[in-house]
């Protein structure tokens, strides 16, 4: 979804409602990620005495790969994200916080995406304390282990 956001800046007090899906079509080209549905956002952009700021809450489910045991599942998320958007940077508003807008649009699927992506973990664990595999066996330690560790001993 693109978002015009000429009003939003020309006017003071003006309000833009976000109410939106990304499909999985889209989703579908996001790489090292699957998704299980759409990502729902929902959020505000407005124009406070001349600033415009953008808030918004992105919910989705990722079907995971444990990084450790393997093992597949479903993980909800739901993150909250603010921006500032401005036509241009100055020397002085430098910041992530800010995204510098082209045209007065915004491409809201792309915000979103990269936003999301940014906040997932690096490593994808079923749970904190995972065992993983055994090296040896490949038996999941998770569900009591195997006897690989006794035969060395
Ligand atoms: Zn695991
Ligand atoms: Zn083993």
């Amino acid at each position: 979804m693109v978002i015009r956001l000429k009003q939003l800046y020309n006017i003071v007090g003006e309000k833009v409602c976000l109410d939106h899906v990304i499909d999985s079509e889209r989703l579908n080209e996001v790489k090292g990620f699957t998704f299980s549905g759409p990502i729902a956002i929902k959020g505000t952009a407005v124009n406070r005495a001349g600033i415009v700021s953008l808030k918004y809450s992105a919910e989705f489910t990722l079907h995971i790969c444990c990084d450790r045991c393997l093992i597949e599942f479903d993980r909800d998320y739901c993150f909250d994200f603010e921006h500032i958007l401005v036509r241009s940077l100055s020397s002085d508003n430098y910041s992530d916080e800010y995204i510098v807008t082209e045209n007065d649009e915004l491409d809201m699927d792309e915000l979103a995406l990269t936003d999301c992506l940014l906040s997932l973990p690096s490593k994808m664990l079923c749970r904190e304390d995972c065992k993983g595999l055994c090296p040896e066996c490949g038996a999941d330690l998770n569900q009591g282990g195997c006897n690989c560790g006794d035969q060395i001993g």
